[in-house]
């Protein structure tokens, strides 16, 4: 039987954690206070590093297509003369992915796909987590879960 799991916040490490989780074969619910998720926010970088992750788990193609390819960083003065250029070719050949520039919201959705949103239970904001022998987690809305705690091994 699928261990179930809680995950409060469907952001960009909610979500992460929540495919990740499922893909190690748990049963990720992940409890978002937001009524939708909604396209907010605006365009971050992936670093490489992150986007090893990706790769891990099979979804750094659909990251790249999504976004923008970063190859080359500058760091300029109000001119646009550049003060320092940061090629990034190197770490693309060693690591086998690029530094992606992407909209948050277009990368939560991959995230969101992934997890599946089934998976999602949004206007559920967690209010307080109790543990005695048990864990439980009190969301604003009066309902109440309960979980065993486990020690996760990997
Ligand atoms: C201006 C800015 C620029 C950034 N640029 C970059 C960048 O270029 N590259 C990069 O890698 N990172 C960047 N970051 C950092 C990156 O956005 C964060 O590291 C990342 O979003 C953190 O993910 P998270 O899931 O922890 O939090 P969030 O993405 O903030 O998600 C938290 C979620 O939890 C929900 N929530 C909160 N409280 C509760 C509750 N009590 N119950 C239920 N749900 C709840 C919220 O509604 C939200 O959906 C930037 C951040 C900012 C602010």
């Amino acid at each position: 039987m699928k261990k179930p799991i809680s995950i409060i916040g469907a952001g960009i490490g909610g979500l992460t954690m929540a495919m990740l989780l499922k893909q190690k074969g748990f049963e990720p619910t992940v409890y978002e206070s937001a009524p939708a998720i909604q396209p907010v926010g605006a365009g971050i970088i992936i670093a490489n590093n992150a986007m090893q992750i990706y790769k891990k788990v099979g979804i750094h193609h659909k990251i790249e297509q999504a976004g923008n390819k970063v190859s080359v960083m500058k760091i300029t003065d109000a001119q646009l003369k550049p003060l320092l250029v940061m090629k990034l070719s190197k770490y693309e050949s060693v690591y086998g992915v690029y530094n992606v520039a992407i909209h948050r919201a277009a990368l939560q959705h991959i995230l969101a796909e992934e997890t599946g949103f089934e998976n999602i239970v949004l206007s559920k904001r967690l209010a307080q987590i109790e543990k005695n022998e048990n864990y439980k987690l009190g969301f604003e809305d009066g309902t109440m879960k309960t979980f065993f705690s486990a020690i996760l091994q990997t």
